[in-house]
């Protein structure tokens, strides 16, 4: 069996992974494809935690800016999250793949609270945790709620899931010769324009504490199991 680099991982997944080709909300289609992905690392032996965002369904920002109050708006978004975690473990659960979902803001008849302990013991016994609802607080982002939780549970990576394979020194849609870093200091990603891997309270929180952050395409079939098996890709900011 291939030996995977990493015992636990914290997967982060935006909502936009769930859109397939809709402009909003939940394609049962795009769902599946990503819990496929993470079945066949769970299949390997590695322990996943996952955080999910809600940008298909919920933005707090974009609402506050068309007048919802700031806070009440995150707190929809945070919802948004929970909507979308119900939907992974559908699919997951779907391909025989044990989850539990714990959230933020507890509503305890949907999913359990999140107790950092009880997330540990369920991905010892190999089930996958689907956290949602963020941080619990407002004027956070999903990224930082992955961030906090990935420390928490001691997971040895931030493996943070986009639509593009890393992070370059230009944009690869634009320029023909755009390279890809394999590796990049937290300073540059939070520094460098143009490079929104993550959102600065993330990565410096990241920082700090000293865990990696590996961008990579989640699009591209069987690179989540690349990524935890430690091959070349994505860009690892560390
Ligand atoms: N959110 C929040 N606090 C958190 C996490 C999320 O207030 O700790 C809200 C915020 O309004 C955000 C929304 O939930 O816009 C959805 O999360 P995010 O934008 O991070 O989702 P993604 O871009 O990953 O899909």
């Amino acid at each position: 069996m291939q030996q995977p680099k990493y015992k636990r991982v914290l997967l982060k997944i935006g909502g936009e992974a769930l859109l397939g080709e809709r402009q909003y909300g939940i394609s049962p289609q795009a769902t599946q494809e990503v819990a496929s992905e993470i079945k066949i690392v769970v299949g390997l032996g590695v322990q996943v935690a996952l955080v999910v965002g809600g940008g298909n369904i919920f933005r707090g920002l974009s609402a506050a800016q068309q007048g919802i109050d700031r806070a009440t708006a995150d707190y929809m978004g945070m919802l948004a999250t929970v909507i979308n975690a119900l939907a992974l473990q559908d699919a997951l659960e779907k391909l025989g793949v044990d989850t539990r979902v714990q959230t933020a803001l507890e509503m305890k008849e949907v999913a359990e609270p999140f107790i950092r302990r009880r997330a540990v013991r369920h991905m010892d016994k190999g089930r996958v945790v689907i956290l949602a609802a963020g941080t619990g607080s407002p004027y956070f982002t999903t990224d930082s709620g992955a961030a906090l939780r990935a420390l928490e549970l001691n997971c040895e990576v931030l493996m943070k899931a986009t639509k593009v394979d890393g992070i370059y020194d230009k944009d690869p849609m634009k320029y023909k010769g755009a390279k890809r870093y394999s590796t990049l200091t937290y300073l540059n990603a939070i520094k460098e324009e143009g490079i929104a891997v993550m959102d600065t309270a993330a990565i410096s929180l990241c920082m700090d504490n000293h865990i990696p952050i590996l961008v990579f395409n989640l699009f591209t079939k069987g690179n989540l199991k690349r990524a935890v098996l430690g091959e070349d890709i994505g860009t690892v900011v560390k």
